[in-house]
């Protein structure tokens, strides 16, 4: 007859050794003391406690993210109660400091009378995976602002500019504040590429842009660059005075630059032309037509002759 218990015994060692060599770490908590009643001694190289300092529940709520802590442990009882196996995400403490993400997966073993007998558990270390979640939401971020961005200037582009005049439109249209828009374009500005190039062209681009953006002075004030050598700036609760200040000054600090333009027919020196104007928008007015009465200005601003405000 097979020596039975000799056969169990050396099952235990297999299950033993296949346990304590995988990466994923085991453990036990007996239910009716909340005590550990094993955890796997790769806890050790993870976390630096050795796996005597586990005793109880404790311990293990003790070791974890206070940001964590509540969330983590309320579910837990309340799963492992109604018994629910389930897995929580975490952060451990080490024994330097330090947390370390873990994913906690947790089966409830019950009685033969249904009762909950024990928690076994596996714990895996998910740092990695979260670090790239993290990496991850983080480009999602910038690529966000980078949509929003013009790449060549570093102010708004056309996209934000469209929505940030719906948003102070509206709030124009509801307070009857005026509202004011700059429409900005580069004189000559063919001839300055065909002059300098078209590197030194983005290069100007840029350099206007940070005049501009230097401009303005109330924090809602906005710049975006509308398209080509083109710029808008938005002046909430502005008035047309006020507008024709601004402009003015966005005039003067372009010419007083002293960006060399030698083909222009205008001046030797880089210079603007501005449309602006104002409106209380009523209930039928609507952005789109506001945006081509200053268009239109800008235009009358290059038959006056350039570097003017219309
Ligand atoms: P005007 O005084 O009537 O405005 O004359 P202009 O030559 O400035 O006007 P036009 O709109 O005919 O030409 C704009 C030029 O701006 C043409 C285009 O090559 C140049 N441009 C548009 N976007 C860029 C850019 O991103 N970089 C460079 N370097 N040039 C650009
Ligand atoms: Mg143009
Ligand atoms: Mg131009």
């Amino acid at each position: 007859m097979p020596d039975v218990s000799m056969d169990t015994e050396a099952n235990a060692t297999v299950y033993k050794t296949l346990l304590e060599s995988t990466k994923a770490i085991p453990w036990k908590i007996d239910w009716s003391t909340m005590r550990f009643a094993y955890i796997g001694p790769q806890i050790e190289s993870l976390l630096g406690w050795s796996p005597k300092s586990w005793v109880s529940v404790q311990d293990w709520a003790d070791r974890m993210h206070p940001d964590d802590r509540e969330r983590v442990v309320n579910f837990c009882v309340a799963q492992s109660q109604a018994g629910v196996d389930h897995e929580a995400d975490y952060r451990a403490l080490t024994t330097d400091g330090h947390y370390v993400w873990i994913r906690d997966v947790v089966h409830v073993v019950r009685k033969e009378n249904g009762e909950v007998d024990a928690l076994i558990g596996f714990m895996f270390d998910i740092s990695e995976r979260k670090q790239n979640e993290e990496k991850l939401a983080q480009l999602q971020k910038e690529l966000e602002a980078l949509s929003f961005k013009d790449g060549l200037t570093g102010v708004a582009n056309r996209r934000m500019f469209d929505t940030v005049l719906e948003t102070e439109w509206a709030h124009a249209q509801r307070n009857q504040q005026a509202l004011s828009l700059l429409i900005l374009d580069v004189d000559h500005f063919k001839q300055y590429n065909d002059c300098y190039g078209h590197l030194r062209g983005d290069e100007c681009l840029q350099r206007v842009a940070r005049i501009l953006a230097a401009s303005l002075q109330r924090p809602r004030d906005f710049l975006a660059r509308f398209g080509g050598e083109e710029f808008v700036i938005v002046l909430p609760e502005t008035d047309a005075i006020a507008a024709q200040t601004v402009a003015e000054r966005c005039l003067d600090l372009v010419t007083s630059a002293q960006i060399p333009h030698a083909e222009s027919a205008t001046s030797p020196v880089l210079t603007i032309s501005i449309g602006v104007g104002t409106i209380v928008p009523g209930q039928d007015d609507v952005p789109r037509r506001f945006i081509d009465q200053v268009d239109n200005r800008l235009y009358q601003a290059k038959r006056n002759g350039r570097h003017c405000i219309a």
